[in-house]
């Protein structure tokens, strides 16, 4: 349906819905249905909240994203990068889904951090979550960084934390390299992920957009598909 041109894509919580993770804005949504649980994802909250930390490593040690299987959207994006299409993917999301799909780890950028590494807030610390979780099961609420002390966190960007500048840069620069741009399930309503369709149109590329949900670039768009993700990417990139 786009031809052969080179394509970056940006995916947001509705490409994992499928694989049985709920979004956070969506009719459905964590966040919908309970908008208080958004403190756990707030960072001041965070580092001043025992109590705050002791509910998101709750949440942390039965997250579905440990047991989720990628779907037939995230195989349709490993198949663009096996066809030398895709120039970059993405993503706002933490779950680990695209590389567990098989997607190159050097062409996902996940701009919100990722679920699968733990840092200690004070030193700085990364260590993989599957250290920490054992510690969680053996009944510690709020494990403390092995080496200063300190708070630790998801690697994950909570409100009030600053995106990653590299992670963004090689966004931008996929955007840039692409001939069109691709936003997949996204609300395209959290910043700057979203500025990558303005990025995109600046520069005179196609915007598509694949969402079940209207979203705050739908005039601009080239192409709003509305259908699902898994059978509508496939033939979107003529797979
Ligand atoms: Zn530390």
């Amino acid at each position: 349906m786009i031809g052969a041109g080179r394509v970056a894509v940006l995916t947001g919580a509705g490409i994992s819905t499928a694989s049985g993770i709920p979004d956070f804005r969506g009719p459905q949504g964590v966040w919908t249905k309970n908008p208080a649980a958004q403190a756990l994802f707030d960072i001041d909250e965070y580092v001043a909240s025992r109590q705050v930390r002791v509910e998101a490593w709750k949440h942390r040690l039965s997250a579905p994203a440990w047991t989720a299987e990628p779907n037939a959207g995230h195989l349709a994006l490993v198949e663009l990068e096996r066809q030398g299409r895709l120039t970059g993917l993405v993503t706002q999301n933490v779950d680990g889904l695209h590389q567990k799909a098989g997607s190159s780890p050097e062409l996902v950028h996940e701009l919100h951090g990722t679920v699968w590494y733990v840092d200690c807030l004070d030193c700085g610390r990364r260590v993989p979550m599957a250290d920490v979780l054992p510690r969680l099961e053996s009944g510690e609420e709020d494990p403390a960084c092995e080496v200063c002390g300190g708070v630790l966190k998801s690697a994950t960007v909570s409100f009030g934390q600053s995106l990653d500048r590299a992670v963004l840069d090689r966004a931008v620069a996929a955007t840039e390299a692409a001939d069109v741009f691709v936003a997949i399930g996204t609300s395209l309503q959290v910043y700057p992920a979203a500025g990558l369709c303005d990025i995109a149109l600046s520069l005179g590329k196609p915007l598509i957009i694949v969402n079940a949900e209207p979203t705050p670039y739908d005039e601009q768009a080239t192409t709003i598909l509305s259908t699902p993700i898994e059978t509508t990417l496939p033939a979107l990139f003529d797979l």
